[in-house]
């Protein structure tokens, strides 16, 4: 993991952390920003709380997709706030199911809700290739 990723990761757990105690009057404008600019986290509200997310440095190619708090928060919905693994509630992350760093798209139907310590031991494989757990998922596609 280079600096910038290092930098851009933190910065969007601060987003997080930070979109949690939004006032609801903040909430609504980011809502309506997403909803004329598309979900790229790009919010200019955000500068206040916890300043502009870290530019790429010129000539560095971003590999991670990163998943906006909008979408997060709709997969996290529709997979009821747990893992969809082993249903735990702590440390959520969003998951390419088809990792993008093999081309899966960043769309909620290739996204689901995993909590850090699975998404961790998942890595970049698929699940087909995983010796236990969310395999089915990906059979008869
Ligand atoms: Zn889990």
């Amino acid at each position: 993991m280079n600096q910038f990723t290092t930098k851009v990761l933190l910065w969007y757990s601060m987003m997080y952390g930070c979109f949690k105690t939004l006032p609801n009057k903040e909430k609504k404008a980011l809502e309506r920003w997403e909803t004329f600019n598309g979900c790229t986290s790009d919010w200019p509200g955000w500068e206040k709380y916890i300043g502009k997310r870290p530019a790429p440095p010129p000539c560095v190619k971003i590999k991670t997709a990163f998943v906006s708090s909008h979408l997060k928060l709709l997969i996290f919905k529709r997979d009821g706030y747990k893992c969809v693994w082993c249903s735990s509630a702590v440390d959520l992350v969003p998951d390419h199911i088809v990792p993008s760093s093999r081309g899966g798209p960043t769309t909620i139907d290739n996204l689901r809700t995993l909590c850090a310590k699975c998404n961790n031991s998942k890595g970049r494989r698929l699940d087909s290739e995983m010796k236990k757990g969310g395999a089915r998922e990906l059979e008869g596609r």
